[in-house]
């Protein structure tokens, strides 16, 4: 029989397997516990039956999913290693918080056929965990030094990912960043409970052990211009994020009690590091004891949910205008979410928020779902008459980010942006208007995921490697 036949075979005789909520609960749990040998081999041999790589394809950075998988399976965890981290270079942390479901794991052939998707994050974080244990992984080492160095706005996963590749190429690589701590969002947006933040700040270490030079507390447009840097360095690249705030722009929204979301998980990250944060300690950032409402349906909000629930909130309830399948964020944290207790209050939106100084509550209306717009989603409109008042000492505003006006900022005003504020560069060298700056992650993008983050920041590396090696070709032959 043709191998392709076979391998369909082998699908059609497989079990459909019917997930019950304890199962859909022990593969998230999966995610974060430890995934021992004999279960991830299982799992890595169910690629076998499958000769279609949908998974890698609908992976970001391209992984070579289905042969690590059977590396892995065959016991060879340290060939595995070496293949996964060959196109990601933060695979522990991406097999923690990619949202698979939308993913590889959404488009595996497996899955596609009703049998159960191979859990691959798990799978992906297994052989990186492994790694480290086993001391295979190591800081980056060029094989010669260059004298060439490269300026890193941002120590996020583009910045970071950036700056592995750079040095691997022996360029000396300095990274800037205004927080105290590298990660960007790794740190202080994606709570703990997803991301451990060893985790993250053990990549860091490992860069500054392979010579990257990281300077903390230091924000471009405060400590230095966009064009300082570029005396500096012989390149420069901006990965600085979006994080201005969407605002809530409703009677009331001035109350206090009213918090963003951005501001809310910092503090609760800040604390799950050991720092003393005054606002967390008077009330103003912890939802200890309170009935918390957020509102919004994306990623972030789900993990202020989550986060609320953790803080020992009273209550938690999310208020989001359109309904479960709607929504921005993923299925998978919304059931998980569901099952932590949290109460979705789906097609409502809030019209005032309600309190003398201190918000107590929200006034909210039932939405209507229309006809689906031009991107696909559904309108909602309010429906007359069905206003109801929810009460909440907590009110936190997870309604997306916007770019901060980064030429304004940056004192650089040739720096050309998109309508959207975001930084406009040359798809093929991704180049902004200024020559030897480029630009990648969130800032390029928009808010996005870490994964989109760390493949932009390879790419602009290898732009940066192409564009100063031209350079020096010039200088030489002149
Ligand atoms: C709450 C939250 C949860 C998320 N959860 C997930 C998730 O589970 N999975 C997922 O894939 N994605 C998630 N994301 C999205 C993901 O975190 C981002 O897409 C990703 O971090 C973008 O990477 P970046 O390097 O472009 O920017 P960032 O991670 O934002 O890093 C930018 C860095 O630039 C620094 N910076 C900014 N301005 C300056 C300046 N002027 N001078 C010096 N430094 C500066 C910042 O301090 C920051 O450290 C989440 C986002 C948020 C907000
Ligand atoms: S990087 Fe993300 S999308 Fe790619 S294989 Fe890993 S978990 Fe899946």
């Amino acid at each position: 029989m043709p191998s392709k036949m076979l391998q369909f075979t082998r699908l059609a005789q497989a079990r459909p397997t019917k997930r019950t909520n304890a199962e859909r609960r022990r593969d998230f749990d999966e995610i974060y516990q430890p995934f021992e040998t004999p279960r991830a081999a299982e799992q890595a041999s169910r690629c076998e039956q499958c000769g279609i790589p949908f998974c890698q394809i609908h992976c970001p950075v391209a992984n070579n999913i289905p042969d690590w998988l059977m590396l892995a399976a065959a016991g060879r965890l340290d060939e595995a290693y070496a293949l996964s981290s060959a196109t990601n270079n933060f695979p522990e942390i991406c097999g923690r918080i990619c949202p698979q479901d939308r993913l590889c794991e959404g488009n595996c052939v497996l899955e596609q056929s009703h049998h159960g998707a191979v859990t691959i994050g798990a799978m992906e974080k297994h052989i990186t965990d492994t790694a480290w244990a086993e001391g295979w992984v190591k800081p980056p080492r060029p094989r010669r030094e260059r004298p060439e160095s490269v300026g890193i706005i941002g120590a996020g996963p583009a910045g970071l990912a950036a700056a592995d590749q750079l040095r691997k190429q022996g360029y000396q690589v300095h990274v800037y960043d205004r927080h105290d701590r590298a990660g960007g969002l790794l740190i202080y947006g994606i709570p703990a409970f997803k991301l451990d933040k060893d985790i993250v700040a053990r990549r860091t270490r490992l860069l500054a052990d392979g010579g990257v030079t990281f300077h903390l507390n230091f924000a471009v447009g405060r400590d230095s211009s966009l064009t300082e840097l570029r005396q500096r360095h012989d390149a420069v690249l901006i990965a600085s994020g979006v994080y201005k705030a969407r605002p809530l722009t409703l009677q009331g929204a001035t109350l206090t009690g009213i918090v963003a979301a951005l501001d809310y998980l910092i503090a609760s990250n800040r604390v799950g590091l050991g720092d003393s944060l005054k606002a967390f300690e008077d009330g103003s950032l912890n939802a200890a004891g309170k009935r918390v409402v957020v509102i919004g349906g994306g990623d972030t909000a789900m993990d202020c949910v989550r986060t609320a629930i953790r803080q020992g909130a009273q209550s938690v309830k999310c208020l989001y205008r359109r309904d479960r399948g709607n929504m921005p964020g993923s299925q998978r944290e919304v059931r998980n979410a569901e099952e932590e207790g949290v109460e979705f209050i789906w097609q409502s939106a809030p019209e005032a928020l309600l309190g003398d100084g201190h918000v107590t509550g929200l006034r909210s209306v039932k939405m209507h779902l229309g006809v689906a717009d031009a991107s696909g989603r559904q309108a909602p409109t309010p429906v007359d008459g069905s206003q109801f008042t929810l009460p909440a000492d907590l009110v936190i505003t997870a309604l997306g980010f916007d770019p901060e006006d980064v030429p304004t900022l940056f004192g650089a005003a040739d720096l050309a942006v998109t309508r959207r504020g975001t930084l406009a560069v040359d798809e093929a060298t991704a180049m902004t208007t200024l020559p030897g700056v480029f630009a990648a992650g969130d800032i390029v993008r928009g808010a996005s995921l870490v994964v989109w983050a760390i493949k932009d920041g390879r790419d602009a590396a290898a732009a940066i490697d192409h564009f100063i090696r031209a350079a020096a070709d010039r200088r030489a032959a002149e």
